[in-house]
């Protein structure tokens, strides 16, 4: 009987597979529909990253072509520094990540990695050297430690709980009756935001590329998993070119460049100091963000 049911098994596998894989990708951009199929041109060659240097040039952008998203995007991330994206929901953050992973391409202007056009570069090697941390991070169905190694195909236990840690994670994971085997997903344990997003870390942790995006969750954090989040955030980030789109200003403070988003252009950018001196825009998402900080503290302290 036991014979029998191994090819089911197995087909159930594939299914899942698949399922899981695609679930995946579409959870990973925020995608609700299944874009137009991006090709890789024939010969195309492997992206080579050396400095992992990240730039946008007149960058046009439409889901629909009669209406445009990105109007223009320049921007640029050297080597190792962190630029943080903010603005207003539907500016086009999220946008900027999804073709940075040449998920679409740009109507208008390119994207160079290390001078190299990321429409002439396989897709395989260009995804290879990107490390996204989702703002919604699904799990699947399986081990959390299933989850996290993941992140790299062949990953030891070792490695996995190396990342685990990293992520600021490994201690809770420690803590389950059944550890790292312990099921997550529908029918298993139930994750917090917070707790996913780290998994999700761990995850891009173990992948180790040289560019990272991170997408900050939106929906609403404690302090002090934010401030937990925060610090694995800078760590992850150090000596790695990284893109940080950020929904709390808070997160942001000592990122080297913030572009400042609105409507598809950048209305502003600059360092922290800089972008308050100004008083603009990004001055005024910060004073309205502190206030509502101080509410919130003032109704905690109640
Ligand atoms: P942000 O991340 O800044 O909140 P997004 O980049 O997600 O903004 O979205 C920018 C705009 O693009 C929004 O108006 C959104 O409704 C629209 N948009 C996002 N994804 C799609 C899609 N798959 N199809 C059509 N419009 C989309
Ligand atoms: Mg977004």
């Amino acid at each position: 009987l036991a014979q029998l049911f191994r090819p089911l098994d197995m087909l159930g596998w594939v299914y899942r597979t698949i399922r899981q894989g695609l679930i995946d990708m579409e959870a990973m951009f925020g995608i609700v529909d299944t874009p137009e199929e991006v090709r890789d041109l024939e010969g195309a060659p492997a992206l080579h990253v050396e400095a992992g240097h990240v730039r946008f040039e007149d960058v046009r952008f439409g889901y629909d072509p009669d209406r445009e998203i990105l109007k223009g995007i320049d921007l640029e991330v050297k080597p190792g520094t962190m630029v943080a994206v903010v603005g207003p929901s539907g500016a086009g953050k999220s946008t900027l990540s999804r073709l940075l992973f040449r998920f679409y391409e740009p109507t208008a202007g390119r994207i160079l990695i290390d001078g190299q056009d990321i429409r002439r570069v396989t897709q395989a090697s260009l995804r290879q050297a990107l490390g996204i941390v989702p703002q919604d991070s699904v799990l699947f169905n399986d081990t959390i430690g299933y989850n996290i190694g993941y992140g790299r195909d062949g990953a030891g236990q070792d490695e996995i709980e190396g990342a685990a840690k990293g992520a600021a994670i490994h201690d809770f994971i420690a803590s389950l009756p059944q550890g790292y085997a312990a099921q997550v997903g529908e029918r298993g344990l139930k994750l917090s935001g917070g707790e996913k997003q780290r998994v999700a870390i761990a995850r891009t942790l173990l992948k180790n590329p040289p560019i990272l995006i991170f997408d900050e969750a939106t929906s609403a954090l404690d302090s002090r998993t934010e401030a937990a989040i925060q610090e694995t955030l800078r760590s992850v980030a150090a000596r790695r070119t990284s893109i940080v789109i950020a929904h709390r200003l808070s997160t942001v403070i000592d990122a080297d460049q913030i572009v400042v988003l609105n409507e598809g252009r950048v209305a502003e950018r600059g360092t922290h100091a800089e972008l308050l001196r100004r008083n603009g825009l990004y001055a005024e998402m910060w004073t309205r963000q502190q206030t509502e900080r101080e509410d919130e503290e003032a109704e905690a302290a109640e």
